[in-house]
């Protein structure tokens, strides 16, 4: 039986260097040995915790987040609430339950869960099974002529990148090739006339630098940029990476909570990259969206309320509860844990008011 990293080693002594963004998707996605096929792969017990797995009030304030841009929307009678990789479902069901405050935000919403992973979705769907959902395995086939309000937590790190690094004044693309040692990257020339104008310009880089290009992310942000533009409607993604754009090597592995070399057993880890922002920014502001400046997840959530539902939550808590709901506070919020790292992103069009949680919506 081979594995998936001899598919990957047959693939290079076949075409010569992998480049990243092959690698990543074959590691997480190969409809076989990919990672996200093979596994559920959150929770304590799992590869890593999300924000949604942390605490509920996370996909509860989100839900809220999303009934207040459909009222500034207008309250259309009928909508697309997408969510993009869905995980286990968590962060919809709990903005689903906050949702119901507000009955007619329910019955306008045409619910779109867009997810890759056949296993994933099963999940999803047990979860998720008093609502009528539509999947999708690639960007969602939402019909035009109605408004879209689109979610997503740690979609956009998934996605696979492409690394250049400055060698001799000149940048060359980071492959992946095999050596007696296993998988290890090269640097050979590249020709990346294609990419030019997205690499940052060489006169303000120094020779090692690393700089990382995500095409799926951006043709994604374009074309649901385009699609709400056309639609009106507003985006929200939350995950992690610089705000304005940075330079260096954000390639990662997480197996049990520890990180280990991205380029070992493919398919059994996760793969992440830093999400670069201000880029992403750019591409819907081009696309003739407004985006707020990009926010710390802390700053964001506390604008939209959590304090309030720590004590909420907390009035009807046993002691332990209590503890729990406060360490979770701290933890979605703090800068030392996931507070700034973590950054909220939206774009819209159509909204009579600034979406909330954002600095000029205050
Ligand atoms: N939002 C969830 C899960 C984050 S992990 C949470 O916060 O807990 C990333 C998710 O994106 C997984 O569900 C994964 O299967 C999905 N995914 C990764 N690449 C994808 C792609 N290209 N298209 C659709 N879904 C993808």
């Amino acid at each position: 039986m081979p594995t998936l990293e001899d598919l990957i080693t047959s693939e290079i002594i076949a075409n010569g260097p992998m480049r990243l963004d092959t690698y990543m998707e074959r590691a997480l996605l190969h409809p076989e040995f990919g990672y996200y096929q093979k596994q559920i792969p959150f929770g304590s017990k799992g590869d890593f915790v999300t924000s949604p797995e942390i605490s509920q009030m996370f996909g509860e304030l989100i839900g809220l987040w999303c009934v207040d841009t459909w009222a500034k929307l207008g309250a259309p009678s009928k909508f697309a609430f997408v969510e993009m990789g869905p995980g286990r479902g968590i962060l919809m069901q709990d903005a689903l339950r906050s949702a119901k405050l507000v009955p007619e935000f329910l019955e306008a919403a045409e619910i779109h869960l867009v997810e890759a992973s056949d296993q994933l979705i099963k999940v999803q769907q047990e979860r998720l099974k008093d609502h009528p959902i539509q999947w999708h395995s690639a960007f969602p086939d939402i019909p035009d002529g109605m408004p879209v309000i689109c979610i997503g937590n740690e979609f956009l790190d998934a996605l696979p990148i492409r690394q250049f690094q400055l060698v001799d004044g000149g940048w060359q693309e980071k492959k992946v090739t095999v050596t007696d040692d296993g998988l290890t990257f090269v640097t050979p020339p590249s020709d990346e006339a294609d990419l030019a104008d997205q690499l940052p310009s060489i006169s303000e880089c120094s020779d090692g630098d690393i700089a990382e290009i995500s095409t799926p992310a951006r043709e994604f942000i374009s074309f649901l940029a385009k699609k709400i533009k056309s639609n009106r409607g507003a985006a929200l993604f939350i995950d992690y990476g610089p705000a304005e754009n940075a330079l260096g090597d954000s390639f990662q592995a997480v197996q049990r909570h520890e990180y280990s070399n991205p380029l070992e057993n493919p398919g059994g880890k996760d793969l992440t990259a830093h999400v670069h922002f201000s880029p992403l920014r750019e591409v819907a502001l081009s696309a003739g969206c407004a985006a707020p400046a990009i926010e710390g997840q802390g700053r964001f959530l506390e604008r939209l309320g959590i304090e309030a539902r720590v004590m909420q939550l907390s009035k009807n808590a046993t002691e332990k509860q209590h503890k729990d709901i406060v360490a979770a506070h701290k933890r979605l919020v703090s800068e030392q844990e996931m507070g700034t790292l973590f950054k909220a992103f939206s774009f819209s069009s159509g909204l009579a008011a600034p979406a909330a949680g954002f600095g000029d919506a205050e």
